[in-house]
């Protein structure tokens, strides 16, 4: 095995610090030039010379160094490499004519790059960064199997390649109408806008649009898009459960005439929306393996054991496991806040919650689609809103995460955990010794927050609402930019803190897997009689319950996976599918 040395460019900064990777690394110190300044007056470090000793690594104020083992994949396999001490991804997924192959694996392992790579936008380097990407090379290296057809097509043309980039708040700047920006011919266009629920914004302009608004506009466009491959990198972020739901359904209407590839965190989803996967391994910003593809039940069932046989690839030490059955309620009798009717009328919106109780080491889950009011609601518990009718409750300190993060100012982590030892109750040793290791903060601790990745500074933002001490733990939206692993790790440390801290929790998501993990009793909040001018909220309900009020407005069931007891939705009109609705058992199976 060789060693891989990384920069994390974003995080380097050269001119503020003393270079103590090189101050103090031990070839350095012995006359080698195993840490030299490059070109653009950061470090470059010899994957040759360098020891594998990690005093860099330790010694960087900013975290910008990793050094660690190449994959089991052979060096042979690499198929394209960002610069010297860059990232580099072994393995490409294979694309069949028909059908939905999905992309499962951590952030920064190189999903993205290997969508962009298959659509042609990018031509394999096959690990020689040097030189700029060439057809005849990535034609000589596939020679023989079936991504040379799929590049020859791709390098003529004759491929017609259409994509849902990941990042969709970037297309707000490219100015132009909802309609103009789906473009396509206007039947198709037409069609598609109207699929994916955007009729009435029709002559929005983009500007205005909600991040699911422009999500279900980017998904629209690849739709109407004629084209052979179609790829959809994340298609499920800001989308509500409804919209996912929506769009699931309409990549499966797709799959069945042509080539799909998706990534998506969301497991509920990939699971009912893919037929195969790839599973992806390796090491955030380092390195990405892809695996050989997997038949889609099997492919969620060895993520979650944590364990690739067939490459001896170990993801987690832990399997995730689900139970069949909702778990108990704690007694009743072990309330800490209940409130009233409250309702908040905005002029164009009207909602209403019925009165509550939540009790002591409970984790409730907040679901329902966008636009219903839970934002509101939580807010309202929080103070950071006035009810127009009831009152919220007195006497509770809140700690509350809110949905859209923004990095400002400077100062990392540490600086902010740092300012919360002023405040009474502050337990430092719980944050070291529990979020630290559960959110995976170890090598984010020192890094401005404004140079984290959307995931990072989510796991931060929860770690510090988890830090703070408080009696009503409020999370909008945890799971946002993380991956699947991240957003199963994340469900259990909220549960199991707020069941230490003997506080509540309520966890506003749209993933049902998370969802599942994390919660106790659900709030359902709705649009009564399906009027977007009102919200309704009620609950918390026992989980049961809650999911059955939830799915029969949305019109779905799940299964459980005979395998892991994992939650599977139903193909709509199977026999399961018949059975469950007549029975009123949309989540759990049998009876109570
Ligand atoms: P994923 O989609 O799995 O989250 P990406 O393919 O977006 O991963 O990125 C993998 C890693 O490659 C990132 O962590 C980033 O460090 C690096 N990377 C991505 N694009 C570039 C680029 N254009 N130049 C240099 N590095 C890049
Ligand atoms: P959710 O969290 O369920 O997506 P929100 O509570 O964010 O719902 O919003 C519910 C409705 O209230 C939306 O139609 C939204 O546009 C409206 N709304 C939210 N905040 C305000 C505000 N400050 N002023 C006017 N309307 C608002
Ligand atoms: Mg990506």
């Amino acid at each position: 095995m060789a060693r891989i040395a990384i920069l994390l460019a974003d995080r380097c900064h050269p001119k503020e610090c003393q270079w103590e990777c090189q101050a103090y690394c031990p070839p350095v110190r012995m006359g080698q030039e195993c840490i030299v300044e490059g070109p653009i007056g950061k470090p470059i470090i010899s994957e040759t010379l360098c020891i594998g000793c990690g005093i860099c690594v330790h010694k960087c104020p900013f975290d910008a160094i990793k050094i660690l083992n190449t994959p089991e994949a052979d060096e042979s396999e690499i198929v394209h490499r960002y610069g010297y001490n860059g990232f580099r991804l072994y393995r490409l997924p294979t694309v069949p004519k028909h059908g939905i192959t999905g992309l499962l694996g951590p952030n920064g392992t190189g999903k993205s790059t290997a969508l962009r790579i298959l659509a042609g936008q990018e031509v394999a380097n096959l690990g020689d960064y040097a030189a700029p990407g060439a057809w005849a090379k990535v034609m000589e290296r596939y020679r023989g199997t079936q991504l040379h057809e799929h590049f020859r097509r791709i390098a003529s043309g004759e491929l017609r390649v259409a994509s849902k980039p990941q990042y969709v708040d970037r297309l707000a700047d490219e100015g132009g109408t909802v309609g103009e920006f789906v473009g396509g011919s206007p039947a198709e266009t037409e069609r598609r806008i109207e699929e994916v629920g955007l009729g009435p914004k029709r002559e929005r302009p983009l500007a205005e649009l909600s991040g699911g608004e422009l999500q279900l506009a980017a998904i629209a466009r690849c739709l109407a898009t004629p084209a052979d491959l179609y790829l959809f990198d994340e298609p499920s972020s800001y989308l509500d459960i409804v919209h996912r739901l929506t769009v699931a359904r309409l990549l499966r209407r797709l799959g069945e005439e042509r080539s799909v590839v998706v990534v998506e965190h969301d497991l509920a989803l990939l699971d009912y929306l893919a037929d195969t996967a790839h599973l992806v391994y390796g090491e955030e910003a380092a390195f990405g393996v892809i695996s050989h593809p997997i038949p889609m039940r099997a492919a969620i069932n060895t993520y979650l054991a944590g364990y690739l046989k067939d490459e001896n690839v170990r993801f987690r030490t832990e399997p995730v496991r689900f139970v069949a059955h909702p778990p108990k309620l704690p007694p009743r009798g072990n309330s800490i806040v209940e409130f009233d009717a409250l309702a908040k009328s905005y002029g164009a919106f009207e909602l209403s919650v019925a009165p509550g109780l939540l009790a002591r080491g409970e984790t409730v889950g907040v679901v329902g689609p966008n636009a219903t009011g839970k934002t509101t609601f939580v807010k309202m518990l929080a103070g950071a809103e006035r009810p127009t009718s009831g009152v919220a409750p007195a006497g509770v300190t809140v700690s509350y995460k809110p949905q859209y993060l923004k990095a400002t100012g400077s100062g990392s982590l540490r600086d902010r955990v740092e300012a919360l030892r002023a405040e009474p109750g502050f337990d430092a040793s719980l944050f070291e010794r529990e979020l630290v290791p559960g959110l995976r903060l170890d090598g984010l601790l020192d890094v401005a927050l404004t140079d984290l990745s959307g995931g990072e500074l989510q796991r931060s933002a929860v770690a510090l609402a988890l830090a703070r001490p408080a009696t009503l733990y409020l999370l909008d939206e945890p799971s946002a930019y993380l991956d699947a692993d991240e957003r199963m790790a994340m469900a259990k440390l909220i549960r199991r803190q707020t069941e230490r801290l003997a506080a509540t929790a309520l966890v506003v998501d749209h993933d049902v897997y998370f969802l599942d993990l994390a919660s106790d009793a659900l709030m359902v909040f709705s649009h009564p009689d399906g009027d977007p001018t009102r919200g309704a909220g009620a609950g918390p309900f026992p989980m049961r319950e809650g999911m059955n009020r939830l799915l029969a407005g949305l019109s779905v069931t799940f299964r459980r996976d005979a395998e892991t007891r994992r939650p599977r939705i139903n193909r709509e009109g199977s026999v399961l599918d018949r059975e469950q609705r007549a029975s009123g058992e949309y989540y759990y199976e049998g009876a109570a």
